[in-house]
């Protein structure tokens, strides 16, 4: 698998040009600014976010330059097994964050990556710690916490890929499952305790969770687990691990209080920086505007029974509203699954499967439940509801054109 991605930094999609729009979208967006979207009916009125300010309407880039690894995974001192298991999984070079932040992690060193979703951040902390692991007696030694349920999943699947054949266990403790198995899992002493922060905490109070014997600590997607509130948690976390540690910090933006905490819990740590414009680089964006929310159902339609539109990521504002749409587009025909904080774990399981194996062409979401998720190959994005802040438009529209493919992202707009 080719992994591509675009060298050149700097924050997604600001000052660009604005592009106009494929399809109804009359007059550009440029003279909509300001003002709050109309409406106003139910709940705080929102920022009105302008389009101007963040469509890009994005052409291929002829002048995009691979990155150019500067190690080999066999240049990293892994096991035999190790590189084997790398290679099955079909990685051929280390992208940019595996390739910069790898070899301090294997000099123990603590390592902030700045780093999106998509860009290889899961291997780069995941291939040192296997490999530390061999030597390692006293147990549960690795604690990982990421803020959803879904991302602790994701991790712990790759871990259980790159561990084959090597006897390492690893434990996923999150909320929504039962918390007896995880207990009687913890007890069984794994190498590597994958997490969120609450259910952790859950587990530390009672006395189950132990964390003395740790070595290494990950925090994935620290600036989201802020955003979520689990700031108080992980504080909580952290101080009942030893200091003699090394911890590895991932997140895509840096904020005050990011950077507190940083100061807290790191020690003289490496920062390697890939956070580039890869995602939005690579989508073709529009907004499409409908005269109300009945049209934006008929768009939605007329769009989705086309056949480019394969897999669809679909965003709406509330639990509610995911799930009527997808109600609704089941209703018409339009096999779709729904993931949003009025599910159980299972239940999002279920759907984000059936979604990944694509036997639903479509995925209605809210932002909170779709965050971090790796969902391969989507083929595009769809803003139902315009997101709260330009952060969530880029998070949204990362979800499509990843690992250098095309992607394309629609915002739907209500004319006012
Ligand atoms: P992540 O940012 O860790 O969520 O990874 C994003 C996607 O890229 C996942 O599907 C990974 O399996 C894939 N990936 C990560 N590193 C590589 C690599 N070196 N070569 C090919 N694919 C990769």
């Amino acid at each position: 698998m080719a992994f591509q991605q675009n060298s050149r930094g700097g924050r997604p999609n600001q000052g660009r040009p604005q592009g106009g729009a494929s399809r109804g979208f009359s007059g550009g967006g440029g003279g909509r600014s300001g003002g709050r979207r109309g409406g106003g009916s139910r709940g705080p009125a929102k920022k009105y976010i302008n389009p101007a300010k963040f469509i890009n309407k994005a052409i291929a880039k002829a002048d995009e330059i691979p990155y150019a690894a500067t190690h080999k995974f066999a240049d990293f001192p892994f096991g035999a097994q190790l590189h084997h298991n790398i290679e099955s999984k079909g990685y051929e070079t280390p992208s940019a964050i595996q390739d910069q932040a790898i070899p301090h992690i294997i000099d123990g060193k603590d390592v902030i990556g700045l780093a999106n979703t998509g860009t290889g951040k899961t291997a780069a902390f995941l291939l040192p710690i296997i490999e530390r692991q061999s030597g390692i007696t006293l147990r549960p030694s690795v604690l990982i916490m990421a803020p959803t349920r879904e991302l602790a999943q994701q991790i712990d699947e790759e871990f259980r890929v790159f561990s084959r054949g090597l006897d390492l266990y690893s434990t996923l403790v999150v909320g929504g499952v039962n918390i007896d198995r995880q207990i009687r899992d913890l007890k069984r002493r794994p190498h590597v305790i994958i997490g969120t922060p609450g259910r952790l905490k859950d587990l530390m109070q009672r006395g189950v969770l132990q964390l003395k014997n740790m070595t290494t600590l990950v925090l994935d997607e620290a600036d989201r687990m802020l955003d979520m509130g689990f700031l108080p948690d992980i504080r909580q976390i952290i101080n009942e691990m030893p200091r003699e540690r090394q911890t590895l910090f991932f997140s895509a933006t840096i904020t005050p209080e990011i950077s507190a905490l940083v100061n807290d819990f790191l020690h003289d740590p490496i920062t390697v920086s890939v956070r580039t414009s890869e995602t939005s680089e690579h989508v073709e964006q529009d907004v499409i505007e409908a005269r109300d929310k009945q049209h934006k159902i008929e768009l939605l339609e007329d769009m989705l029974k086309t056949a480019a539109y394969d897999k669809v990521l679909i965003f709406g504002e509330t639990k509610f509203g995911v799930q009527r749409l997808s109600d609704h587009l089941d209703n018409v025909g339009i096999p779709s699954a729904a993931i949003h904080g009025n599910k159980n774990q299972s239940q999002r399981q279920r759907a984000l499967k059936q979604f990944k194996d694509n036997r639903v062409k479509v995925l209605v979401a809210t932002d909170v439940a779709a965050r971090g998720l790796d969902i391969p190959n989507v083929s595009h994005v769809i803003n139902f509801d315009t997101p709260q802040t330009y952060e969530d438009y880029t998070h949204r529209i990362g979800r499509t054109g990843r690992g250098g493919a095309r992607g394309h992202a629609h915002t739907f707009i209500e004319r006012r």
